[in-house]
């Protein structure tokens, strides 16, 4: 099946055509034909599936026909964090070319004024996360009664970042006759009953995880005789295997600002991430990893989900993760969309346990590689994952708006807690998820 024979618009085609495709996937296969016949709709897909244009495009075609309002957004995309709402929002924009439709993004951590400013001009998308949604509406800055069409993506993450009640909220102010599509990557019970009670007569689609969290993602373990000794292993791995552009992850925010300078002290080309500098600063900084200006990342864990950074050759780990999660999601920075990828995690002695966690989830020993010896097969006979994608019974993790302290939640993966506890300076909680955002100096407002 190609794109054009799935009911979609000329101008709509000849965007997806600009962007070079012309078969659709299997989630939008069989979501974009039904969204158009302004059916409801379950979707379980994971990212990486394509499941962002499943929803984008149909939508784009149904809101081609229609009158804006002032403060009454005529569509509404829920996200569960910044970052995949301003993702969201890129793919809006770019598919939405050859069409005069106006969306705005309603996130944290950005000014509200000019969110505000470009809802009273009226839009045909907005895009929000629940907790500035729910902030705005409290306030009497929007009115959701005419919208028509409401996207709730990712909904298990929304479950584990606690947005469920705004959700439902949410769609208790929406009009009841109104087409609600449902993205989740699993169907934990909650979600089924979200679905139950606010969805009608939706098509269930199920589609496979998708083949990018198969790819060659070739991962080792570097033992370092003490944490001292990290930085100059780091520097002979960015010299001797063939670096071209990397995510180095730090557990704290003041490492990520200490190894980032050493590094420039040593001549390499490296910027940081982390949560405490400012949303416009994190922007920058992301564009010039993006465009070339400089090929090293040092990050905090704000930068292990969603991203979306083409051929990112390797994944550092500066330091072990203390939450295996975070582990996978890190190293699935590199290895995107089918290219092979490697990832190293520095192991001092006090990462022992946090990799012992991290080889408990990911169901393996990981091979030793020894600097200046390359690398040894592991001790195990089970052979290590690669890329293992996060466990489909358990909610994965997420920077989010409101969390709370790590230390008041429960532990999800039935591993042992870290000895240490997180320091002050630890990116948790980090309210800002880290940004994907079109351009620099974007303010949450985009007109497509
Ligand atoms: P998503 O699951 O929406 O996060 O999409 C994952 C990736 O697949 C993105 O980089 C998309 O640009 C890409 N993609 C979306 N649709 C297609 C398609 N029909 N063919 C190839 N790649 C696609």
């Amino acid at each position: 099946m190609k794109f054009a024979d799935i009911g979609l618009s000329d101008e709509l085609l000849s965007a997806v055509t600009a962007k070079g495709y012309d078969t659709p996937t299997a989630i939008q296969a069989q979501a974009i034909p039904s969204v158009l016949m302004m059916k409801d709709i379950i979707g379980v897909a994971q990212t990486g599936t394509g499941k962002t244009a499943s929803f984008v495009l149909p939508m784009i075609d149904i809101l081609a026909h229609g009158r804006r309002r002032a403060m009454m957004p005529r569509s509404l995309i829920l996200e569960p964090t910044r970052e995949l709402a301003a993702q969201v929002a890129d793919e809006f924009a770019l598919y939405g070319v050859n069409h005069d439709l106006k969306m705005a993004l309603l996130i944290g951590g950005v000014q509200m004024g000019d969110q505000v400013k470009a809802l009273n001009e009226g839009v045909d998308v907005l895009i929000a996360t629940p907790g500035r949604l729910m902030d705005l509406f409290e306030r009497g800055k929007i009115l959701l009664t005419g919208c028509d069409l409401l996207v709730i993506d990712e909904a298990d993450r929304m479950l584990d970042m606690g947005f469920i009640p705004d959700i439902e909220t949410i769609c208790s102010k929406l009009p009841a006759n109104r087409q609600t599509l449902l993205f989740s990557a699993t169907m934990p019970p909650p979600i089924k009953k979200l679905a139950d009670k606010f969805l009608t007569n939706p098509k269930y689609i199920e589609v496979a995880r998708p083949a990018s969290t198969n790819t060659q993602i070739v991962q080792f373990k570097v033992p370092v005789a003490s944490s001292r000794g990290k930085r100059e292993v780091l520097r002979e791995l960015l010299r001797t295997d063939d670096v071209k552009t990397a995510m180095i992850f730090c557990n704290r925010k003041t490492t990520v600002r200490d190894l980032a300078k050493s590094l420039k002290q040593n001549g390499f080309s490296v910027g940081e991430i982390h949560g405490d500098m400012e949303q416009p600063a994190r922007i920058a900084e992301l564009e010039r990893f993006k465009n070339g200006t400089i090929n090293i990342l040092c990050c905090s864990d704000v930068a292990a989900r969603g991203l979306d950074v083409k051929g990112v050759s390797h994944v550092f780990n500066f330091d072990t993760p203390w939450h295996p999660d975070d582990y996978v999601h890190r190293v699935g920075r590199t290895g995107r969309a089918g290219a092979t990828g490697r990832a190293f995690t520095l192991i001092a002695p006090e990462d022992q346990e946090a990799i012992e966690n991290v080889e408990k989830l990911t169901g393996g020993k990981l091979a030793v590689f020894e600097v200046g010896k390359g690398a040894k097969e592991p001790r195990e006979d089970k052979a290590p994952r690669e890329d293992k994608a996060p466990r489909e019974d358990k909610p994965a993790r997420e920077p989010r708006e409101e969390r709370a302290p790590r230390a008041e939640r429960p532990k999800r993966d039935g591993t042992k807690p870290p000895k240490a506890a997180p320091r002050r300076d630890v990116d948790e909680g980090d309210e800002a998820g880290a940004w994907n955002g079109p351009v620099p100096g974007f303010l949450g407002v985009s007109a497509l």
